[in-house]
């Protein structure tokens, strides 16, 4: 059974890979190639792929009998693997959920506390050597506490940040998602998009990537914020119409935005560079020694049950 890790890993899951599989981890962060992925088809039985890795319809195409029966993601997000064109050729697929969702909550609470109390501009003011002292009227931000939040897609991560809101900050929890949710705390379903945009202070996407939910925020949602409201995206870039958002914080439709992720990743558009009221992270939802080990091994814990020929704990 030959393994393929296509990224580097924490320390503690590289160690139990070569301890438990003859695996081969590859040295480049950098997504796999087309060449790099009809190899890991076609010279290895199981591969653990991730963010960016973009196995289409098109690569099972050209390997019509694969070698490889399972594709173990590292990530929860599977939107860059075609699961369907992926089964027809006989390969599983399975996914990290859970391992992911308070450090994901986490991160977007960072975006919100970092765009409504302008903290990067403030860090940047400190660093450049400009700031020229307290006074009552400088750098107003808006206040969390008691506002109304939306958020989009109220699964794992989407409640673990509602609860955050509601628990942490007193907010008002609304949310949409394709069925409303039994949750111990007060949070309105608003099934109509536009409806809860409009009723919110800060919306906050935590669904899926994907076809379904490609560019689910466009001019038109945006349109239907409120001038003070902010957009917060934890969740994958493509949900959003990158060139909407844009002309929406241009001209003043929303106040602001708190960005982990974006349309065409890793490029950033300059015109979101170069506002001070976006705030921008590198895609950190998941950062941490803890979580990227914890998704490493469930990652593993996959590969090792089909090794076996136990049931995968974590189909899609
Ligand atoms: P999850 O538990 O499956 O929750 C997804 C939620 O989205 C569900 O509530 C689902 O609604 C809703 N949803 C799905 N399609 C929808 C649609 N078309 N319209 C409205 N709502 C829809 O997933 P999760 O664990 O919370 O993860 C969510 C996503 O976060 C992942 O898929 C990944 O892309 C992203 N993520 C990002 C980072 C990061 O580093 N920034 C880290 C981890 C995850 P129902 O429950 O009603 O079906």
């Amino acid at each position: 059974m030959r393994l393929l890790i296509a990224r580097p890993m924490t320390a503690a899951v590289e160690a139990r890979a070569c301890a438990e599989f003859d695996v081969e981890i590859r040295g480049s962060t950098t997504p796999l190639t087309s060449d790099d992925m009809f190899r890991a088809l076609t010279e290895f039985d199981v591969v653990v792929p991730t963010l960016g890795d973009q196995f289409s319809a098109q690569i099972f195409a050209a390997v019509p009998t694969p070698r490889c029966k399972l594709l173990a993601n590292f990530g929860v997000g599977y939107n860059h693997i075609d699961v369907a064109a992926a089964r027809n050729v006989g390969v599983a697929v399975t996914n990290t959920p859970g391992a992911v969702t308070d450090a994901t909550a986490d991160i977007a609470m960072t975006l919100l506390l970092s765009t409504t109390r302008r903290a990067g501009e403030g860090e940047r003011l400190v660093r450049s050597g400009h700031w020229q002292g307290w006074h009552p009227t400088q750098m107003l931000g808006q206040h969390v506490t008691g506002k109304r939040v939306g958020i989009v897609g109220m699964g794992r991560i989407g409640q673990a940040i509602a609860r955050r809101c509601h628990f942490g900050f007193g907010m008002q929890v609304a949310y949409q998602s394709r069925s409303p949710k039994n949750v111990d705390f007060p949070a309105d379903f608003i099934p109509d998009l536009k409806a809860l945009a409009a009723q919110v202070d800060f919306l906050v996407l935590a669904v899926p990537g994907g076809a379904e939910t490609r560019h689910l925020i466009n001019a038109s949602v945006l349109e239907a914020m409120n001038p003070s409201g902010l957009l917060i995206n934890i969740a994958r870039g493509e949900v959003v119409d990158e060139a909407a958002l844009i002309a929406a914080l241009q001209s003043g439709q929303i106040a602001g935005a708190g960005l982990d992720v974006y349309e065409f990743e890793p490029a950033v558009p300059q015109a979101l560079c170069d506002m001070e009221n976006v705030t921008l992270l590198p895609h950190l939802g998941t950062a941490t020694e803890e979580v990227r080990t914890d998704m490493g091994h469930m990652a593993l814990d996959n590969v090792a049950a089909f090794v076996v020929g136990r049931p995968l704990p974590n189909p899609v």
